[in-house]
């Protein structure tokens, strides 16, 4: 019987199989921690051999913990890490060199010549990205560029290209294909005309034969028998995306935002390209039967992290999830802010050399004020980036659905819903990015009957947080907020 949707979630820092059931609910879960390496200064890399190997193994390790097989799965479905790129050998499927990981910013000199020479408006213009080292583009042109040998064998037709689903793909099935919301992170994909972009790839000087065969979310990717059986890869969507359909934020103006390491928002925006005023990402939200739909997309770069740093950095907390006890025994942030900018600021003010400070100290200040304080700037950034969203859609956000591993934390989502003024709906399966690939894989065979379903299924024992604070009481915070904001980018 074919009880179960099979979906990989090859994530920065592990690899995942989780088997949906009919009801999508979680059966079971397999993970595996996957090796980050920083060779130099702003470099990171993964060992593609390494993608592969653990995504086989928790796959083979998910059916034997369960005593299942092959014929109780439905389908493959796959979301992953976006903007990671490989480059591989056609005949043999040795990867050249290590993976070139989406945090990777080797390419910043190259990005800074090509804004210099006035093409970053042509980029956003046809790949709604900033002209930035975070996506695949620039990364694969310095792997043609300093591996020995590689340009011309390129050249030659001797290998291929593709972002972390692409290269599973081919492992499993032997073809060359990805779907359209990675292919949409590699800044050579033109999102309006949906195709690759032979003058992005010229400047570049990508050889168009490097590149993936670009395809609906839900497609039949091809067959695998690495599972002993053959099975259908039915459904693939880059990680935020895949979140965005689980949440199934399937109409205009639906906004997910995930609460991880990292923070990032979606925004649906239907079918029309809308370029951003406010230096937030235009890309593709997903395309099913042909049917194109846009998203804006801003993400923060520390969410997760501060709470970790309060944890191992100031050792103020044991446990993550002791953030929640502390903050309830003071009464408010006792004027303390926390700008979280470890790393630099993402949009909407992309300051990559702003650090982070804790501002409005007294006398009367304790380590509750500092936890509450880091825990309230995820609100304020989300405030700051959903506003920049709602200029750019032209309308108001009026509701935002909200996951990862930040979310299990009840003040992060009360607070949430008081400063940005709008209702908080977190589901109860928090797993919302499998879930999403997993859905489009089940659509293709008929596993899940309809997205009609999936919506009211999305609806099931969600929590609804409402705002609960008087608009001076908002204004205030959120200007004590943009006080210390302003200290940070002077
Ligand atoms: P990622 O997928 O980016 O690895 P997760 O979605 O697993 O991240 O979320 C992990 C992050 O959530 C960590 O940074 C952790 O500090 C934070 N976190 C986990 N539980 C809580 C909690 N109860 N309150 C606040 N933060 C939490």
């Amino acid at each position: 019987m074919k009880s179960y949707v099979l979906s990989i979630d090859q994530g920065t820092t592990s690899s995942r199989a989780i088997l949906f059931d009919k009801n999508a609910k979680i059966h079971a879960v397999s993970q595996k921690e996957l090796k980050l390496y920083y060779p130099k200064n702003g470099w990171v890399e993964q060992d593609a051999k390494d993608i592969w190997n653990d995504t086989k193994y928790v796959c083979h390790e998910i059916l034997k913990e369960n005593n299942l097989t092959a014929d109780d799965i439905d389908s493959i479905g796959i979301t992953n890490q976006r903007e990671t790129i490989i480059l591989w050998d056609k005949q043999t499927g040795e990867p050249l060199y290590n993976a070139i990981v989406w945090q990777d910013r080797r390419t910043a000199d190259y990005c800074a010549e090509l804004k210099e020479q006035g093409l970053e408006d042509k980029i956003i213009n046809k790949t709604g990205l900033l002209l930035d080292p975070y996506f695949s583009g620039t990364k694969l042109k310095w792997l043609l560029d300093n591996l020995e040998g590689a340009r011309d064998r390129a050249d030659r037709g001797e290998l291929l290209a593709g972002t972390v689903d692409c290269y599973l793909v081919w492992k499993m099935t032997g073809n060359h294909k990805t779907d359209i919301t990675n292919a949409s992170r590699t800044m050579l994909y033109n999102i309006v005309e949906q195709c690759w972009d032979n003058e992005l790839l010229d400047i570049l000087d990508i050889p168009l034969s490097l590149m993936p065969e670009v395809n609906d979310n839900i497609h039949l990717f091809g067959n695998t028998e690495f599972l002993g059986k053959d099975l259908p890869i039915t459904g693939i969507a880059g990680d935020q995306q895949s979140a965005l359909i689980g949440q199934a934020c399937f109409e205009k103006g639906m906004v997910k935002s995930t609460y991880g390491t990292g923070c990032f928002i979606l925004m649906n925006i239907g079918e029309e390209f809308k370029k951003s005023k406010n230096k937030m990402l235009t890309t593709i939200a997903y395309r099913i039967n042909g049917k194109i739909n846009y998203a804006i997309e801003g993400s923060i770069f520390n969410a997760g992290t501060a709470i970790q740093w309060l944890r191992d950095g100031l050792n103020i907390i044991d446990d993550a999830k002791d953030s929640e006890d502390a903050i309830n025994s003071v009464k408010d942030n006792g004027g303390v802010y926390f700008v979280p900018a470890f790393t630099g600021l993402g949009a909407p003010y992309w300051n990559p050399e702003a650090r982070g400070m804790i501002y409005g100290i007294t006398r009367d200040s304790n380590k509750n004020h500092v936890i509450r304080a880091a825990l309230e700037a995820q609100a304020y950034q989300t405030k700051d980036l959903i506003s920049a969203m709602a200029d750019d859609a032209g309308y108001d956000i009026t509701e935002i659905k909200v996951d990862g591993g930040m979310v299990a934390n009840n003040f992060l989502c009360q607070f949430l819903s008081d400063i940005t003024d709008v209702k908080i709906k977190r589901p109860e399966i928090l797993e919302t990015t499998a879930m999403g690939s997993a859905y489009l894989a089940g659509l293709y065979t008929g596993f899940y009957k309809s997205m009609d379903d999936i919506i009211a299924g999305s609806n099931n024992n969600s929590e609804i947080f409402e705002p609960s604070i008087n608009n001076d009481d908002r204004d205030m915070l959120y200007s004590g907020w943009q006080d210390a904001m302003n200290r940070v980018i002077l």
